[in-house]
């Protein structure tokens, strides 16, 4: 299962972070999650949840997940837009969710957003 060993780094990165602060208590991590990576949110925050009792510092810690519009720039302008669909995507696909806004284009390449980003880690 892929989640779960994303969930795992995850966990491990926390960790490794919570010793080098010297906290004892992991309390909110707040993860962005793009709209390409083809990470399951729902599979992402199961294993999360499973693996976090595991660990002291991690076990009582609140897990959130934001997931950004996916971004298109346009072959034809090069004008970038923001697609429609705000749910992670089963796979990567090239071509929008909508043509261009600026000229009608459909022939559009994704930007981004197959990241799994650590972005805020809140500790005691
Ligand atoms: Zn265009």
């Amino acid at each position: 299962m892929h989640e779960l060993s994303l969930a795992r780094s995850l966990i491990d990165q926390i960790l490794a972070l919570a010793q080098e602060h010297q906290a004892k208590k992991i309390i909110n991590v707040t993860v962005i999650i793009g709209p390409f990576s083809g990470i399951v949110t729902d599979s992402f925050c199961f294993g999360f949840e499973a693996l976090k009792r595991e660990q002291k510092p991690t076990r009582e810690a609140a897990l959130t997940l934001e997931t950004p519009s996916p971004e298109y720039c346009c072959l034809q302008c090069g004008k970038t837009f923001t697609g429609r669909n705000s749910q992670t995507m089963p796979s990567r696909s090239f071509s929008a969710d909508r043509p261009c806004p600026a000229c009608g284009s459909e022939h559009c390449t994704t930007r981004g957003g197959d990241e799994l980003i650590l972005k805020q880690l809140e500790m005691e």
